[in-house]
């Protein structure tokens, strides 16, 4: 079971609840909101540290799920990007979308499910793939998601089976 945290103000349950479903066959149950902590703000970047918000939800996540999935509306980044669209704790099998990078030319829902997929088969164990239309290749821009499917291949489909 997947639990769903989403900012408050957020409202993408039942589109992420039915790509989750199609995708993965897993269930969704929507969780508690998230408050941004206020610590994760970088004033030099004037952006979130996406790691440092995972960091900081550990100890609020719900037990009853075996994967947990964060929906949050600001701009995040990791030390080596300029900014990011999603980041997954493989570890903890914790992942965060934001939507803030997404939002341009009304494509947001298209987009946000994409990298919903991306970040989940990332905790479910899934690398990057070279396909571009898988939904595992990297997105750098928001033109790669946009060139992507919703999808696994063929190849990345088979490996998520077997977990
Ligand atoms: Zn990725
Ligand atoms: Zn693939």
């Amino acid at each position: 079971m997947v639990c769903l945290y989403q900012q408050e103000g957020l409202e993408f349950s039942e589109l992420i609840k039915d790509i989750i479903k199609k995708q993965f066959n897993l269930p969704v149950v929507v969780a508690h909101s998230v408050r941004i902590p206020s610590q994760a703000f970088n004033p030099l970047r004037t952006q979130y540290d996406a790691m440092k918000i995972i960091e900081t939800f550990v100890y609020s996540l719900d037990q009853k799920c075996n994967w947990h999935l964060i929906i949050i509306d600001k701009d995040i980044y990791t030390p080596r990007f300029n900014f990011i669209f999603g980041l997954a704790d493989v570890q903890r099998n914790i992942a965060v979308v934001s939507t803030y990078r997404l939002s341009k030319n009304g494509l947001l829902k298209e987009r946000l499910a994409k990298e919903v997929v991306h970040e989940m088969g990332h905790i479910l164990g899934l690398n990057h793939c070279p396909i571009p239309v898988c939904v595992m290749y990297f997105s750098n821009t928001v033109a790669d998601t946009d060139r992507k499917g919703f999808d696994l291949c063929p190849e990345c489909r088979r490996k998520v089976e077997r977990i």
